[in-house]
């Protein structure tokens, strides 16, 4: 290996983490919008603010099947002193009522319904015992009502013009009803950005492909289409590329220019091997290069560089650090392209629930699972921590973060946990 490659491979600058997110935020710009209907705009991100273009509800609405009454009327109502009231209407939901209530009236009222002029309270139907008196219904009331009792005020759910949702925000099932109850059809949202992903390694068979000596299945490339999806953006899965300079870089400046790929993430070839065509490729180029080394581990050569205002993602091949690469630096990212408005990755304290004795150069990222006791988040390493270990990445749901220097964690210690992306959030 001569001079100038050695030194592309071992004279690296490292950053910290959140250098490296602050860089990849600085470059993920948001995507274009759409106008879609409600239903296939779950789990999108909103591209506009909503206010509330009407109150809800819109009229004073019943919470309560029962009678609506003056409450005045019963101000002195006891069981000792039932007060009667005779029924004048009989409201269902979606209809106007015909009458309006004077002292001594009631109408009968169903929940949701219109709560009729000069009625101020309604009172349960269980509260109430009904006798008929000819073909007049008449009610006794036994106790006290309040004003107000099981009547919704106008706009006592949203006032007119109050915000519901707000741009960058994800549309679950409570933001996607509130539109509808607020008469918004469609709304307007982020596309899915589309993220291209293209795994390199001349060891590589597709899933799909008889085993051969030597060579392995390539898994991260589904493992970061999964990532992607649940990020929100849309994943193609390029077809792999062998260590050879020549075809990667032709494939990877096809893609940056192409307008099917906002974000290009490559996995393998960045560390420092013979082979590891991707650290020639980075330094090559005509793109800017934003890292190519973090104080992490896994995946200390982690890299990222911008071609075209687009962003590409060198990331490790070594599934553990490749999963890691994704969770704490292209999840931000994308996120950040749908106009999310803190892309994360969001971090809680867990107290670790094993010791971690190893001492550390650079901040290290443990797969662990949670579990609550007593009100606390434990969290524990999930099998042995290796980041070319595949299967132990099996049911765990959090990175255990340990800080660099020391002589390790003890048991007990109160330490960050990043959950990773269930598709939810
Ligand atoms: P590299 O980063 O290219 O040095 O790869 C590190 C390790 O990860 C090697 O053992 C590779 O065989 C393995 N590896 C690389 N790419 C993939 C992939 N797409 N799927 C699964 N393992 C991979
Ligand atoms: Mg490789």
């Amino acid at each position: 290996m001569n001079d100038e490659r050695k030194q592309r491979r071992f004279g690296r600058k490292a950053i910290s983490v959140e250098e490296a997110r602050q860089a990849v935020l600085r470059h993920a710009e948001p995507v274009s919008i759409e106008t879609l209907g409600l239903v296939d705009a779950v789990r999108r991100r909103a591209a506009e603010d909503v206010f509330a273009p009407e109150p809800v509800p819109h009229f004073r609405r019943s919470g309560m099947d029962g009678y609506a009454i003056r409450s005045g009327d019963t101000k002195d109502a006891s069981s000792a002193n039932p007060v009667a009231f005779s029924v004048i209407d009989n409201i269902p939901c979606g209809t106007v009522p015909r009458e309006a209530i004077v002292s001594g009236a009631a109408a009968r009222i169903m929940t949701g319904a219109m709560v009729p002029d000069g009625a101020d309270a309604v009172v349960m139907l269980e509260m109430t015992e009904p006798r008929e008196n000819g073909d007049e219904t008449v009610i006794s009331v036994k106790r006290h009502i309040p004003s107000g009792a099981n009547v919704s005020a106008v706009g006592s759910d949203l006032m007119q013009g109050e915000p519901v949702i707000r741009r960058g925000e994800r549309l679950g099932p409570a933001e996607i009803a509130v539109l509808a109850a607020v008469g918004k059809p469609d709304v307007t949202v982020f596309r899915r950005p589309k993220v291209a992903i293209l795994s390199t390694g001349t060891e590589l068979l597709a899933p799909g492909e008889p085993l051969q000596p030597g060579k392995i299945r390539n898994s991260n490339s589904y493992m970061l289409a999964a990532q992607t999806a649940n990020a929100g953006g849309e994943p193609a899965i390029i077809e792999s590329v062998p260590d050879r300079l020549d075809i990667a870089a032709g494939t990877i400046r096809r893609l940056m220019e192409t307008d099917d790929c906002d974000l290009l993430i490559t996995t393998g070839g960045v560390s420092v091997g013979d082979y590891d065509m991707m650290t020639d490729f980075l330094y090559e180029w005509q793109g800017e290069l934003l890292f190519n080394k973090i104080m992490m581990r896994p995946g200390s050569p982690t890299s990222a560089a911008v071609f075209n205002g687009k962003l590409l993602f060198a990331l490790s091949g070594n599934p553990g650090a490749c999963f890691a690469g994704f969770e704490l630096l292209v999840r931000p990212a994308i996120k950040k392209m749908q106009g999310a408005a803190d892309p994360g990755p969001a971090s809680i304290k867990a107290v670790l629930d094993a010791d971690f004795p190893k001492v550390n150069a650079y901040t290290r990222y443990i797969r662990g699972k949670r579990r609550v006791e007593d009100g606390s988040v434990f969290a524990a390493p999930v099998g042995e921590d290796r980041s070319s270990m595949l299967v132990p990445g099996l049911g765990a749901d959090c990175f255990i973060v340990i800080p660099p220097g020391g002589q390790g964690v003890a048991r007990g210690t109160l330490v960050d946990v990043l959950p990773f992306d269930d598709g939810k959030g």
